[in-house]
């Protein structure tokens, strides 16, 4: 997902709830959740009222027992009104109850793990709170104009709110969808286009079908009447669908998309891995700007009318480069829980800069990482929620979507990469990515797979920069020493260390001092709060410039 660029709308936790959760967290909260089966498949079909805002759903589950013989199904369901559940194929009814957001199923004996079990639900959902979204058409003419239309928004854990699912990241399945709509409407799911059938009664069935599994939040659909741009890369059909009327920025929006796929897979090393891209845009998205639905991304309309503008042009790029990472990382290799969100988010901010790389070079890439570091600096400053990147206090809703996440994820992940260079980092990457390919994923496992690549021990990185929050906010003092031929610098670590926050981060810390003939490179190895270091330098010093080429670049720096 990306965040609306410019205003934050978060949640912020009372105090009382931030020390709760922090004692919870300090006792180990456990933020994977349990499971007694494994979702194979979901059959989704969906049907429409719109006067009524009615959404017809009859949604087919296939899963298998886990571990234990099992007598009972739990699914996450809230708003959605059961008018039968059935065992398919014969479609035997089966009993239920429905409470706390979930259906509970009886089923009509034990299974054992390896068995099958389809259930098939009929339900409706009128005027959904969330997760689908019917959206007026807008004619005015002093308005921005756009077509009637019906798009999804699960994740977090909203695609509960129009499918019975198990809605966590940790479950991965394929899915199909039916879609109904309107003629003259199209509709965008996840995979491949089946086909779409005409109905006797002039509806048009879209039938979709997603082949490789995936995470229950990454399921959606788009229907409206638009209109659609294609394009190909390699054999992957692109699609870009938008309003008529938006045309030429659309296909300005679009442009680059086959140059970020290029030059994604050039740099993880692993091919596109689904069978299609598309992305379309609506109207109404709220407080984000794109969601990376996996292999149909959805994009605010507002956020794509920024392509008309040449300040607007960078904010598009980084837009469609951010969610096309996501079918890397988020869609591909998910996190396995909520409190890992930053495997995804700190990876698709992080490739926005690296696909800024490509296009514009090293000192683009830099720049865009500065403004996220400056960023999370800022938010960290006033944030209530602070947290480490890996959140062992994340709570399934919009709060997950913060700047630590996002902008300090994209920084470390600079940082790692000049810790073990440029071409054990890729490697890194391509391990990490080929070794959990379409399933989940946690902190220690990018860790494991950049440590293989690299040959270097990372705990001491990823315990500081993933499981600590904070950074370091330098002090330095410098003097040419009294004694000839030597020049004392003291390195002052002054973060408030607290619960979270060490009271020293270790890094190699690069300080250029600047001499009547030309400058001189030193390395200071920095491991504790205050440290001083005597340089042999027979020159006098004029000044001294700290870490110039940004490979610290989580930091703060005071030169006394
Ligand atoms: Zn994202």
């Amino acid at each position: 997902m990306e965040r609306k660029s410019g205003s934050l709308c978060f949640q912020v936790a009372s105090l009382f709830l931030l020390f709760l959760t922090a004692l919870v967290a300090a006792k180990g909260q456990n933020p994977d959740r349990p499971r007694t089966f494994d979702v194979k498949h979901y059959a989704i079909h969906i049907s429409f009222d719109r006067d009524k805002k009615i959404v017809y759903g009859d949604t087919t589950v296939e899963l298998t027992p886990l571990s234990a013989p099992l007598n009972s199904v739990d699914l996450d369901a809230i708003g959605l009104k059961f008018s039968k559940v059935t065992m398919s194929p014969r479609e035997s009814p089966l009993t239920y109850r429905t409470s706390d957001g979930q259906i509970a199923i009886n089923l009509d004996r034990s299974y054992s793990p390896g068995e099958n079990i389809s259930l098939r639900f009929n339900y409706s959902i009128t005027d959904p709170k969330k997760g689908v979204y019917f959206i007026d058409a807008e004619k005015a003419a002093n308005k921005f104009q756009h077509p009637a239309q019906i798009w999804t928004q699960n994740e977090p854990e909203d695609g509960r709110y129009w499918f019975p699912s198990f809605d966590f990241p940790s479950d991965k399945a394929t899915s199909e969808e039916f879609i109904t709509v309107q003629k003259g409407e199209v509709a965008v799911g996840n995979g491949r286009l089946i086909d779409n059938v005409q109905n006797a009664d002039g509806t048009v069935t879209y039938h979709y079908r997603m082949n490789v599994p995936h995470s229950t939040y990454l399921t959606s659909f788009v229907v409206g009447d638009f209109i659609k741009l294609s394009d190909k890369y390699k054999d992957i059909p692109l699609g870009f669908y938008a309003y008529a009327d938006r045309r030429r920025v659309a296909g300005i929006a679009f442009s680059r998309t086959k140059e970020m796929m290029e030059d994604f897979e050039a740099l993880t090393g692993i091919s596109f891995p689904f069978e299609k891209y598309d992305q379309a845009m609506v109207a109404g998205f709220q407080d984000f700007d794109g969601m990376e639905n996996v292999t149909a991304t959805t994009l605010a309309d507002t956020s794509v009318l920024f392509a008309e503008y040449p300040f607007g042009k960078p904010i598009v790029e980084n837009l469609v480069s951010h969610e096309l990472a996501h079918s890397w990382f988020g869609d591909m290799v998910t996190c396995k829980n909520w409190s890992e969100l930053w495997l995804n988010e700190g990876f698709a901010t992080f490739m926005e800069a690296a696909f800024r790389e490509k296009a514009y070079g090293r000192a683009n890439y830099i720049q865009t990482l500065i403004q996220d570091r400056d960023e999370f600096i800022a938010d960290d400053a006033v944030s209530k929620n602070r947290h480490p990147l890996r959140n062992l206090s994340a709570k399934a809703d919009n709060s997950l979507f913060d700047v630590t996440t996002y902008q300090k994820g994209g920084v470390v992940l600079h940082m790692l990469r000049e810790t073990v260079g440029d071409a054990a980092f890729w490697k890194g990457v391509n391990i990490y990515l080929s070794r959990h390919k379409f399933d989940n994923v946690v902190s220690s496992d990018l860790q494991s797979a950049m440590e293989q690549a690299s040959g270097q021990k990372l705990q001491w990185f990823f315990d500081q920069w993933v499981y600590a929050a904070g950074y370091p906010k330098l002090e330095v003092t410098w003097m040419n020493d009294s004694a000839p031929g030597g020049l004392k610098i003291t390195v002052n670590q002054a973060q408030k260390s607290d619960g979270m926050t060490p009271a020293a981060f270790q890094f190699p810390l690069d300080v250029t001092l600047l001499t009547e003939s030309g400058p001189v490179l030193q390395t200071l190895k920095i491991t504790k709060r205050v440290e001083s270091f005597t340089i042999n330098e027979a020159r006098p010093v004029k000044s001294i410039e700290i870490d110039k080429s940004e490979k610290i670049l989580l930091k703060s720096v005071k030169i006394k």
